[in-house]
């Protein structure tokens, strides 16, 4: 068939496919907004389709076919709907779709693309067929057969297919000239290989189409999610609210939300692009709401009130892009009674989940800080209480506990040890500090490891099982008992071999399932780094103290200054902590009976920007911390009273003089349990590490250890000392 390109031979068609006076004109044909008007929907009850009113909508709703099919036309790479909840582009999108139905002379194949079965049916039974239903100009075109049809709806000459992301028929065979993806910030879950492999596929769909539209909408999730990668390549079409005293807005030239509002004077120079008014939605409530009870908008910039937030204009911030067509709307141009000024001011100040309120009223992407358990602040306090507890960095210790993780080349561990760690100023005892850290590079990372677990006395490690699985199960069965190898699995927190039935573990010849530790990774995380907020571990004053010998055997001395590698040292290890957010997402799987499960993620922002690395320093202080649990300890904050403490420190310093005596001293100055020889190194067991068994220890009640400069009572599992050292004469 010849296409079809002026309004006369629309019409031509349309009277022969319509009755005469009974179908569409052709303006509506050709016009989405003169469509809505003859198709009468907003009289049915659909108010958002009236665009006299939903104005927000309007350059959707200005849409032509001229300009959408146009090779030329402003839509054809596409468009984004970066928006809030309740704003109408759903229904927008159905009846659009609808619309590219009635064009009986180009014959449309439609796909309608939805995260799960659950929404996918939820829009048919809530939003299409109500339409359908409700305007006698569109029963005329639809097919009664195929009305109840769940996989595909024949209206005219054109079919709309229903898929959702999760099913087996998403990525069939049909090909598809236009393509509405709805929710796509959750297709990232629940697409083997996230939303970008799923909508590359969808495209493949188009191969053959001379149309090829894509249309991505969605509510905003997290920053830097695919919508977002989406959004910042787009032309960002944004509504500008109008200022009483003319402020205007200054496009940042990079491409992100970083424009800035100014009193006009003041553009006057400026190189970018200036445009007049203001983005509300640009803005926390707290700049734009003067207070809960107000019934206007302030300017941030001048605080002039902007009594009507729909006075403005829509305008594109960066109009010459190659990308998207991709335009944002956000409750803050919403008149109704919840989006009210003062109402969205008491709901940011009063919300619950500050995420729900970014994405569903402001229409930003937002990562909850609650996601984030190392804040700066938590940081800050547990250096300054390491300095006042003048700890340092170790180059060996006694009862420590260690994490490593591998990557490529690098083993990044953590070495903690226990105590009591007493922060004068506040009078409180801390249970752990930081003794050590390091990232190692190269093969030789077992004999480090070796030797890192005789200078620090290690009772308990927990290392990567994974990638090098012989050597970390080689390396388990050197430190009997003392090693467990890690692997990340949904489930329980922390399940330890003991805690797992016989028969998994003997799955392996090589008995590799007896060393295994399973760790849910969000759960585990969240209880480390929980305990890092907590207070409960101290970091130490002063340079980090550790040889590390690169890959070329180069000795280098202070580890901070070691340039060119990212997250090294105690810098790198703050990064990775704080830079760790924890989210669970929901992930739907296709089973035989069709099941949720929540899939665990972690989201690691911060290294996006920095280029991208993974924080490993998180997951091998994570694995220490675990240890400290496999190891039977369960810890709180004490609060010391006077003269405990001063026991506490003066038994300490006594411990420490009289283990030199007990046994010889590394060159570094650390009590050398390897002195001890292979009996007493490799007889420490968990079981058998009681106190009272030490002839330092209490025989009955509770005591300072010597050893430790612990509380512990008669028989705790606290003693890090090998079993050969403390039995009594
Ligand atoms: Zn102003």
């Amino acid at each position: 068939m010849a296409k079809i390109r002026t309004l006369a031979q629309l019409g031509q068609t349309l009277d022969e496919a319509f009755a005469p006076g009974e179908g569409f004109s052709p303006e509506a044909v050709e016009d989405f907004y003169i469509f809505l008007k003859e198709a009468r929907l907003m009289d049915q009850g659909i108010r958002l389709l009236d665009p006299d009113k939903f104005y927000w909508l309007d350059p959707v709703y200005r849409i032509t076919r001229t300009e959408l099919f146009d090779p030329a036309g402003r839509f054809r790479n596409g468009i984004v709907f970066r928006k809030a909840a309740q704003m109408g582009a759903s229904t927008w999108s159905v009846a659009f779709m609808v619309w590219l139905c009635i064009d009986e002379s180009r014959p449309l194949s439609i796909g309608s693309y939805w995260p799960t079965k659950e929404e996918l049916q939820n829009f048919i039974t809530t939003r299409l067929d109500p339409m359908l239903q409700g305007s006698p100009q569109l029963a005329r075109l639809m097919d009664d057969a195929e009305f109840d049809n769940t996989q595909a709806k024949k209206i005219g000459r054109s079919t709309i297919y229903f898929r959702h992301v999760a099913g087996k028929s998403a990525m069939d065979a049909v090909p598809m000239d236009l393509v509405f993806c709805d929710e796509v910030r959750l297709w990232e879950a629940i697409y083997p290989g996230g939303a970008a492999a799923a909508l590359e596929r969808i495209m493949l769909r188009m191969g053959q189409s001379d149309i090829q539209l894509m249309i991505l909408m969605s509510t905003t999730g997290i920053p830097e999610d695919y919508m977002e990668q989406r959004w910042f390549e787009s032309n960002q079409t944004k509504y500008f609210s109008l200022c009483p005293n003319g402020c205007v807005t200054l496009v940042s030239a990079a491409s992100r939300d970083e424009n800035r509002v100014v009193p006009r004077h003041e553009a006057q120079g400026y190189e970018g692009r200036v445009i007049e008014g203001v983005v509300l939605s640009d803005f926390e409530p707290t700049r734009i709401v003067s207070d809960i009870r107000a019934r206007t908008f302030t300017c941030p910039c001048c605080g002039g009130d902007i009594e009507d937030p729909q006075s403005g204009h829509y305008a594109a911030c960066y109009p010459d892009t190659e990308g998207m067509f991709a335009i944002e709307f956000a409750q803050t141009l919403s008149k109704t009674k919840n989006s009210r000024p003062g109402r969205i001011l008491e709901r940011y100040l009063t919300a619950q989940d500050m995420k729900e309120f970014m994405n569903g009223v402001m229409a930003k992407p937002h990562l909850n800080a609650e996601g984030r358990p190392v804040k700066p602040e938590h940081w800050n306090l547990a250096r300054e209480r390491g300095f006042r507890a003048g700890l340092t960095w170790e180059y060996g210790g006694a009862g420590c506990y260690l994490g490593a993780d591998f990557r490529h080349n690098q083993t990044h561990i953590v070495i903690g040890e226990p105590g009591e760690y007493l922060d004068p100023e506040s009078g409180l005892i801390f249970p752990f500090k930081l003794a050590h850290l390091e990232v190692f590079e190269g093969p030789e990372w077992p004999e480090r490891l070796d030797q890192l677990m005789v200078d620090f006395g290690v009772v308990q490690a927990i290392i990567d099982f994974l990638p090098d699985t012989n050597r970390t199960v080689q390396f388990a069965k050197r430190h009997e008992g003392r090693v467990l190898l890690a692997e990340y699995r949904n489930g329980d927190l922390m399940r330890l071999p003991n805690d797992r039935k016989a028969a998994t573990r003997r799955v392996s010849p090589d008995g590799r399932e007896e060393y295994k530790v399973l760790l849910d990774q969000v759960k585990s995380l969240s209880a480390s780094l929980g305990a890092f907020a907590s207070g409960q571990w101290l970091v130490p004053d002063g340079p980090l103290r550790q040889d590390f010998t690169d890959r070329k055997n180069v000795l280098l001395t202070d580890f901070d200054v070691v340039e060119g590698m990212d997250g090294a040292g105690r810098e790198g290890f703050k990064q990775h902590l704080m830079g760790l957010a924890l989210r669970n997402v929901t992930q739907v799987t296709q089973t035989d009976h069709r099941e949720k499960v929540n899939k665990s993620g972690i989201v690691t922002q911060e290294f996006y920007d920095a280029g991208g690395f993974d924080p490993h320093f998180a997951h091998a202080f994570n694995y220490m911390v675990m240890a400290t649990r496999a190891d039977g300890g369960s810890v709180k904050l004490l609060k010391a009273n006077p003269e405990d403490l001063a026991a506490a420190m003066q038994a300490r310093q006594i411990a420490r003089g009289e283990v030199a005596q007990a046994a010889p001293m590394t060159p570094s100055g650390k009590f050398n349990l390897a002195a001890l020889g292979p009996q007493g190194l490799m007889g420490v067991r968990k079981a058998q590490r009681k106190c009272g068994g030490c002839v330092h220890g209490p025989r009955e009640g509770r005591a300072i250890c010597l050893w430790t400069g612990m509380n512990v009572g008669a028989d705790e599992p606290a003693c890090p000392l090998p079993t050969g050292y403390r039995a009594r004469p």
